[in-house]
């Protein structure tokens, strides 16, 4: 199964990803996830990419669909593979569509998370994230078992410089104004599934698996 996830920041991407992941035994591929690895080595690109990303801005196309493009080679995307914040603009789209079409991996369907942008802001100051194993948290709707520390390994906690309030807003729009504009693109190509977002995280996996098994059937 080779799926996109769609949605604003905050939208519960990256957790819906993780449940689909091992669900159906793909790997989820986070361009996020990767950027802050790659800050975390301080490699040339961590240290561009970081500054763009504290401030909420959107790294270069060029960059993103290199590493994506990398990604999609490892042997574990064989059976699919879950995009998780990308691509976040039309031009990454256009470049995914010459990727998969080079790897003949069409894509299955882009799942869209319909979500309500106020709660979202809340949602996303309420993120704590884990600086050792990068797992994250909610302080309101999934918070960790010791305040303060990682359930998982017991790293620190933080609020992501992305996830500051004026930081917030500036991704919002940025979405509004770069990203949104996917939902019609896939929706022209047939394989936009909307999905509400607002439910609780099991309710919202729920939906997702059932959308999937009717697009897949
Ligand atoms: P995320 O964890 O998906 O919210 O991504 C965190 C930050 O990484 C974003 O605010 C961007 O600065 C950068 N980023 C992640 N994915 C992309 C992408 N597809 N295109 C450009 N920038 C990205």
């Amino acid at each position: 199964m080779k799926i996109i996830l769609l949605g604003p920041p905050g939208a519960g991407k990256g957790t819906q990803a993780a449940m689909l992941m091992e669900r159906f035994g793909i790997p989820q591929i986070s361009t996020g996830d990767m950027l802050r690895a790659a800050v975390q080595t301080q490699s040339s690109l961590g240290v561009k990419a970081k500054k763009i990303m504290d401030a909420g801005g959107l790294v270069p196309d060029d960059i993103v669909v290199g590493i994506v493009h990398d990604r999609l080679q490892f042997e574990d995307c064989q059976k699919g593979f879950i995009l998780d914040g990308f691509p976040r603009t039309l031009a990454q789209a256009d470049s995914l569509k010459q990727v998969l079409a080079e790897l003949d991996k069409p894509l299955d369907a882009v799942v869209s998370l319909q979500v309500d942008i106020d709660a979202l802001v809340a949602r996303l100051t309420g993120r704590r994230t884990c600086v050792d194993c990068g797992k994250g948290f909610h302080l309101q709707y999934d918070p960790p078992t010791q305040d303060g520390l990682c359930s998982v390994c017991g790293g620190r906690l933080i609020l992501r410089d992305d996830d500051r309030e004026e930081t917030i807003r500036n991704r919002m729009k940025i979405y509004q104004e770069q990203t949104a504009p996917l939902e019609d693109y896939y929706r022209a190509e047939g394989l936009l599934i909307d999905v509400d977002g607002m439910a609780d995280i099991s309710t919202v996996q729920q939906a997702i698996v059932m959308a999937l098994s009717g697009s897949l059937s």
